[in-house]
């Protein structure tokens, strides 16, 4: 099969399964590059390890720390004149590099919030690891059967209290315009904390810790994001973000319940980056075409994979201890965040239109990392041939 880039809106529905290989490749090449994180985690579950943060932090743990990793992801394999979603192919990847390097890599494809997931995981960590020493939290998803319920619950991305109306831009297109969002109701809060809030890593704790498979001194980190106050609206005070405040919560209860054996929970907020699911949220694509401006051009951009090892060599091993804000978050979107940086956003974001979208921002950098997102645009990978779509996970 040949197969090129099918962009609909803020997704593709194609993905290149060399191009994702490739991909990979270029972030365990970083991390080796970067050289290893002395004291780093040894044995590794990774919850949301397929694609964007997640997968970063499986590379990192991986190629920086010499760790055995369990990933568990919900992708779709390829079909009938169909190639499968990204992170099915960039899981494979992962696991054939990491396994010819000598180590430990096994993957769970399925739902995370089942009752099911976790037993299955619990047991494999039984059996192969003994213990984990690191868990990453790093779902980001539509929606969660609730496992004592059953009741199916959808986030969203809304404003709460007043609707919102600001720039927002067609990234396929490279058309700017006003979107208007309506608010949230009590159900859509409600939803959306049901999905991206605490819970369920507490449940995945809670399953660890009874079954005995934290190592003492175990950590976990969930991913959040606040950024700036032109995207509050939709981000940090809208349904995500409550749901985020939700995800603080639970770090909260999480880190007492590890501290007693010399562990701590926490929260990192990361960088805004182009990934599958930033780029359906309104807004804020024209923010980070903008923002990759501004942070290329200052010599601070980052990546995924540029932002986990940051925080793996830099706050939680190599010798360091995290540094915590006044809310006690690990602060990795502190680049983003400067002074300076945020100035320069400020004063672009009210002059962009689709006529100087180029000029002004970086919509070509955004296109390109959006593409190798699904596996386009990769060096040394000939998008003409033939490839084979239809590959077994590991
Ligand atoms: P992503 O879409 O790239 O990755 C989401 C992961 O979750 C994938 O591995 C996917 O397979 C997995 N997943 C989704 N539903 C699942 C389910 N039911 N069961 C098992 N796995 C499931 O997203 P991302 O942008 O890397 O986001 C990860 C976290 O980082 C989120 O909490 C997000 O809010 C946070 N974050 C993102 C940004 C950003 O700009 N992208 C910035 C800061 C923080």
């Amino acid at each position: 099969m040949i197969i090129k880039p099918k962009v609909r809106g803020f997704v593709c529905v194609t993905a290149h399964p060399e191009g994702c290989a490739a991909h990979v490749q270029e972030w365990i090449q970083h991390v080796k590059s970067q050289g290893p994180i002395q004291g780093g985690p040894k044995k590794v579950l990774v919850i949301g390890s397929s694609t964007g943060y997640g997968l970063a932090s499986r590379i990192s743990a991986a190629f920086g720390s010499g760790a055995a990793t369990i990933g568990i992801f919900f992708e779709r394999p390829s079909e009938e004149g169909r190639p499968a979603t990204p992170g099915w192919y960039n899981s494979i990847a992962f696991t054939r590099a990491a396994r010819a390097a000598g180590l430990y890599a096994r993957n769970f494809m399925g739902d995370a919030f089942t009752n099911e997931m976790k037993q299955q995981v619990v047991a494999a960590i039984k059996a192969d690891l003994g213990q984990v020493d690191l868990v990453v939290y790093s779902l980001a998803a539509p929606r969660r059967t609730h496992p004592v319920t059953g009741v199916v619950h959808k986030s969203c991305l809304k404003p709460v209290g007043t609707a919102y109306t600001n720039k927002t831009v067609d990234t396929d297109k490279g058309i700017v315009s006003e979107v208007t969002i309506d608010p949230a109701n009590d159900t859509d809060v409600a939803d959306t904390i049901a999905v991206m809030g605490g819970e369920d890593w507490e449940l995945w704790i809670k399953a660890l810790r009874e079954a005995g498979v934290l190592a003492p001194g175990a950590q976990s980190v969930a991913y959040s994001y606040i950024g700036p106050e032109v995207t509050w609206a939709i981000y940090k005070n809208g349904t995500i973000g409550l749901a985020k405040n939700d995800l603080e919560r639970a770090a909260r209860a999480i880190d007492a319940q590890l501290k007693p054996s010399g562990g701590r929970a926490f929260i990192s907020v990361n960088k805004a980056l182009v990934t599958q699911a930033s780029s359906a949220i309104p807004v804020v694509p024209l923010y980070i075409s903008i923002l990759y401006k501004i942070m290329k051009a200052a010599g601070t951009h980052e990546g995924c994979i540029e932002q986990i090892y940051r925080l793996f060599a830099t706050q939680m091993y190599n010798g360091h201890t995290p540094k915590f804000d006044e809310s006690g978050r690990v602060r990795v979107d502190d680049w983003e965040m400067r002074p300076e940086i945020q100035a320069a956003v400020v004063k672009i974001w009210p002059a962009v239109t689709t006529e100087n979208l180029p000029a002004l921002t970086d919509i070509a950098g955004y296109r390109e990392e959006f593409l190798k997102l699904f596996g386009f645009g990769l060096n040394g990978v000939n998008y003409d041939a033939e490839t084979e779509p239809h590959l077994p996970m590991e």
